[in-house]
């Protein structure tokens, strides 16, 4: 430890969910409390930037300057030094920080470092979409398995994922960050052979107050994306339970 290092700064990454407050943990809203600084960007909801102490500072790392955000490598070395200044520094993340999130590459700057770092696990946005939708992942008999997959490697061009593995497992795809990559994505799972007349959703906003939803068979899902232009942070549901959710809307319908 340097001379000018004080011993009680630390570090907390918090997954901070879908958007709205209600869905954080209690772990997460503790971890805001104490917070003597706070990092934010765009995916976090102000509401919950509020929860934090008044006197907490608040860091819009997400801001662009210019074309650029701040690079992940300054976010790092902003919480190393406010860490080590003494602060309790608590670096707010959408979703859970270790789905697609970029936690782990600060959990390994920060313990390099020799911060003290503590994860707080969040709702990722696949599950807050299963759950608005009613949606039921891995519902028995129709899905054995559920895959987290990234639309945009980085490089920004679709990854290569094992498509026909993909396409042969019968489970439920979660498609993150593939907004600009549907086209090519669902071309692939098709090729690989899944049907084209699989049940697809893309929902915008989850669990947000201005959420939308677009059901369409997998292979005109692209096409109406683009028409309906959504352009808040989009998550795509594929697979057959998707189809549980048509049926639940079809229901409440007829109830109403
Ligand atoms: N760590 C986050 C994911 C970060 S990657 C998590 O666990 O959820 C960013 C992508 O997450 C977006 O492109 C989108 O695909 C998805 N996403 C995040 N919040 C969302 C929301 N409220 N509604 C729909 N998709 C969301």
């Amino acid at each position: 430890m340097s001379a000018c290092q004080r011993p009680d700064g630390r570090a907390t990454l918090v997954g901070c969910g879908p958007g709205d407050p209600d869905l954080l943990t209690l772990r997460a809203v503790k971890a805001i409390q104490s917070a003597d600084a706070l990092l934010f960007d765009a995916l976090i909801d102000p509401a919950i930037l509020e929860l934090a102490r008044p006197d907490a500072r608040r860091i819009d790392v997400g801001k662009r300057c210019g074309r650029h955000a701040m690079r992940q490598a300054a976010i790092t070395a902003l919480i190393v030094r406010l860490a080590r200044s003494g602060a309790h520094v608590v670096r707010l993340k959408g979703g859970d920080p270790f789905v697609f999130g970029r936690g782990g590459e600060e959990l390994a700057s920060l313990r390099g470092a020799g911060v003290p770092v503590t994860v707080v696990p969040g709702v990722t946005a696949a599950c807050a979409a299963a759950a608005s939708l009613q949606v039921p992942l891995t519902h028995r008999g129709v899905a054995r398995s559920v895959h987290f997959v990234t639309g945009h490697g980085a490089d920004g061009m679709l990854p290569t994922h094992d498509w026909v593995a993909l396409a042969r497992s019968g489970g439920t795809i979660a498609a993150y960050m593939a907004g600009g990559t549907l086209g090519l994505m669902v071309a692939r799972l098709i090729a690989a052979g899944m049907a084209g007349a699989t049940p697809a959703v893309a929902i915008e906003n989850a669990s947000r107050a201005h959420e939308r939803r677009l059901f369409r068979a997998l292979a005109e899902l692209p096409e109406a994306l683009t028409a309906a232009g959504f352009d808040g942070p989009t998550l795509m549901l594929i697979g057959a339970v998707v189809g549980l959710a048509e049926q639940a809307a079809i229901v409440e319908r007829l109830a109403a």
